[in-house]
């Protein structure tokens, strides 16, 4: 079945002051997230975006190529559609026509229109209202009637068709006064169109405070709302002659290294224990009690894959880490690169996320004197 859609965001927005299928919404605009979700699907072969005059000098160089084809809206909503549905590449079997001003559509939503619609020739997304209805007398302000809810369903998008169904209205009914959807126009051709039903989540950005909440679905979706945590890490080693200094997984050219029952590797214990805090599981030598066999004698690269197992079997996510080196000796600045490429790599982390300095003490201390070299880190966590 080759399946496309038209996303109609040709709308002035007179609601809203401003276009609403333009205004800002979770990192995009409200009429990206409608495209998105149609561009994301493998079985969409083409999505037609029809915009209004403003919004096609202002995005629509930036949103045409690819699977999208930007076109001009029309002096009227089905005007839109027309001109969307011209904009279709041949042999289109299937046509989903959606509303630009409802970002929350899912891939689940639409599929289930197309094979609706493939099977019976229309379907239209919408849910059962909810409320009780009740008919009011224009002018007087009085309930005239209370029909019976359970016969009312709120139509949303998509409303998808076949291709011939779609074109038989809209040629049939290409000088008709506007209408509010197509479903209209193919109803009136005596096509039965069928319901699928939709999701509440699937409304339509009318007014501001629609922003909010569709912001909130959509964070809530995208795991925006996921809560970071912040771990802090400290370790420190005597520096002494006959022993390798490694700092980070590198080993440094000095005539002294870092005594510990491993490499000494103060840089990996505060890092690891920067995470392991972030997840509340104390610090390395409780995590991995060097009691037990399993863990006597790590090294300290084994510590760090160890910790970012603990990390993964609980379902955090290190984002960012942080270490400050407090050396009096050797001198650390010519090696940052090569310190902060190995404690990404050893972290697997993009180096954009990981931060490495150092620092000396002044001369004051065992740090100042050179008889230690210490470590500080800060790990961000994303939790589970
Ligand atoms: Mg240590």
């Amino acid at each position: 079945m080759r399946a496309a859609a038209i996303i109609v965001s040709g709308g002035s927005g007179s609601r809203m002051g401003r276009p609403k299928q333009f205004l800002p919404l979770a990192g995009l605009t409200v009429a990206e997230w409608s495209l998105r979700c149609f561009v994301d699907m493998a079985e969409v072969e083409s999505v037609v975006l029809v915009l209004g005059e403003d919004a096609l000098r202002e995005h629509g160089a930036r949103l045409n190529g690819g699977k999208v084809t930007v076109v001009a809206a029309g002096p009227t909503r089905m005007g839109s559609v027309r001109n969307g549905f011209a904009a279709l590449p041949q042999g289109v079997e299937v046509v989903a026509v959606h509303d630009g001003a409802r970002p929350m559509i899912t891939p689940e939503i639409v599929r289930a229109t197309f094979a609706e619609a493939a099977k019976s020739g229309a379907a239209v997304a919408a849910v059962p209202v909810k409320d009780t209805l009740k008919v009011v007398e224009k002018g007087r302000g009085i309930v005239s009637e209370t029909p019976d809810r359970a016969r009312f369903w709120a139509a949303q998008t998509p409303q998808t068709y076949r291709y011939s169904v779609l074109k038989e209205a809209l040629e049939k009914f290409a000088g008709d006064a506007d209408a509010t959807d197509e479903s209209q126009l193919v109803e009136r051709c005596g096509q039965a169109v069928s319901v699928v039903e939709s999701s509440y989540e699937n409304f339509k950005i009318t007014t501001p405070e629609d922003i909010t909440m569709a912001s909130a679905i959509i964070e809530a979706r995208e795991g925006g709302r996921r809560e970071s945590r912040t771990g802090f890490g400290y370790d420190i080693h005597k520096l002494v002659e006959g022993r390798e200094l490694w700092l980070a997984g590198v080993k440094l050219p000095h005539n002294k290294g870092l005594l510990g029952h491993s490499d000494g590797d103060a840089v990996l214990h505060a890092c690891c224990d920067a995470v392991l805090g972030a997840l509340g599981l104390g610090e390395i030598g409780i995590a991995f009690p060097p009691t037990d066999p399993k863990f006597k004698g790590l090294a300290s690269k084994e510590i760090v894959a160890n910790t970012l197992g603990k990390l993964a079997a609980c379902g955090g996510e290190l984002v960012h880490l942080d270490a400050t080196l407090i050396a009096e000796e050797p001198k650390l600045k010519p090696h940052y690169e090569k310190l902060k490429a190995s404690l990404a790599a050893l972290f697997k982390l993009p180096e954009s996320r990981v931060s490495l300095k150092a620092k000396s003490n002044e001369g004051l201390d065992a740090i100042g004197r050179g008889e230690a070299i210490a470590c500080h880190a800060v790990a961000t966590v994303l939790a589970p």
